[in-house]
């Protein structure tokens, strides 16, 4: 694995200066449209569906930045920003499937994404085989001449299983015209970085761990510059544009990921040990715990665990709804990646849209916790776990 000098990563950007003035913060150009000097820039600049200085809906310059910096993290030729992760999602899938096309996923992932993915096989016509998230040779097993797309979600929400991204980049280019989709939110860009790994396209959540204060939606996808060409193009139609604002926040949120992030992994593992050695707790996951069944993959595939962390209880799902309205400092709430620690009970809250049976395949047991470990001093979120299991025993 590559080692890099993410915390200079707050220095991207200044470049950018669309006015020159120096500005240290970039300055929020919230212009829809744009004065053409002469009419052959005019055409010039209508034939260039990644103009910023054309039209609104294709982007502004905020975006651009926020765009150049995910490619530089991610090692991406390009990528696309939209506004939500699922926009993304959806625009990446509108860009590269067709009737009689035939996709590969897996059961656990954000349930959203595998909504979009059920509702868009039966208007668009392509199939999908679901898999086991962390088997890659199901995954392997289940491709076919028709395969065009392979999408992976890793670490998987929730369970944070993983699957090994290399072995599957290997298998997809044996595969014609399929292309590797990695959904990486819950690592982050600082975690880990699938086009390194062989995938086709990385996308996040922005929304998580890169907005990072828990106040804007967006998505992002980053890769090969003929690939995001196809997405934007998609885009530029459907018109899921971020604004110039949300773009500005996630640039902001950009500049200290590298801080958090490694602030979050390190809470994260010491959470981990702690719920790890508890006489409450069954079981717990977390992918730089050596207790994690996928321990040496992660390791191998990932720079940090990430702040994402899932534990069952002993007592089943009763004690499981009364700890996550037990704690105090740490904030019952969905979402993740932010700066604040959150705890969620998935079979009620995140994933309550899908169907027992559903439920079952996820993984999502009716025990099971999901803590998004935030920045603060692990002792402190400590105490705060350990009161709310012993008020949960009496
Ligand atoms: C939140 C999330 C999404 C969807 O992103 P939004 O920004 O909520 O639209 C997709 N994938 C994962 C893993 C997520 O956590």
């Amino acid at each position: 694995m590559k080692v890099r000098n993410y915390n200079t990563i707050c220095q991207v950007g200044k470049e950018n200066d669309a006015l020159l003035l120096g500005h240290v913060s970039t300055p929020i150009c919230l212009a829809t449209a744009f004065e053409f000097p002469d009419t052959d820039e005019g055409a010039r600049r209508a034939e260039d569906i990644a103009a910023s200085e054309f039209y609104g809906r294709w982007g502004s310059h905020n975006s651009r930045e926020f765009e150049s910096i995910i490619a530089s993290l991610e090692g991406a030729e390009e990528a696309v920003c939209a506004s939500s992760g699922l926009g993304i999602i959806s625009m990446v899938l509108h860009s590269f499937l067709m009737p009689g096309d035939h996709v590969v996923a897996p059961y656990a992932c954000y349930s959203e994404s595998k909504i979009l993915l059920d509702t868009l096989a039966q208007q668009i016509g392509f199939d999908v085989t679901y898999v086991e998230s962390h088997q890659v040779e199901q995954y392997i097993r289940e491709t076919r001449s028709n395969t065009r797309l392979i999408y992976a979600e890793t670490p998987a929400n929730p369970t944070v299983s993983l699957v090994d991204l290399s072995k599957l980049a290997k298998h997809s280019e044996t595969l014609e015209n399929c292309i590797l989709i990695v959904d990486s939110t819950f690592a982050s860009p600082i975690n880990q970085t699938p086009l390194e790994l062989g995938a086709d396209i990385v996308l996040h959540s922005a929304t998580k761990y890169i907005g990072g204060h828990s106040d804007v939606v967006a998505g992002v996808a980053a890769g090969r510059s003929e690939l995001m060409g196809k997405v934007r193009k998609t885009f530029s139609f459907h018109g899921p544009h971020l604004d110039p604002f949300a773009a500005w926040l996630l640039t902001r949120g950009l500049k200290t990921l590298a801080l958090r992030v490694k602030q979050q992994n390190a809470n994260a593992l010491a959470l981990a040990e702690w719920l790890h050695n508890h006489p409450a707790i069954e079981s717990v996951s977390y992918p730089y715990h050596s207790s994690h069944p996928q321990y040496e993959l992660a390791t191998r595939q990932m720079r940090g665990g990430s702040g994402m962390v899932c534990f069952k209880m002993r007592e089943g799902r009763s004690t499981a709804l009364s700890l996550v309205s037990n704690t105090n400092l740490i904030k019952m709430a969905v979402s993740l990646g932010g700066v604040r620690t959150t705890i969620t009970h998935p079979a009620s809250m995140t994933h309550n849209l899908l169907s027992d049976d559903e439920l079952v395949d996820a993984g999502v047991a009716p025990n099971l916790i999901r803590l998004s470990v935030g920045i603060e001093d692990a002792d402190d979120l400590i105490n705060d776990l350990s009161q709310a299991i012993e008020r949960d025993g009496k």
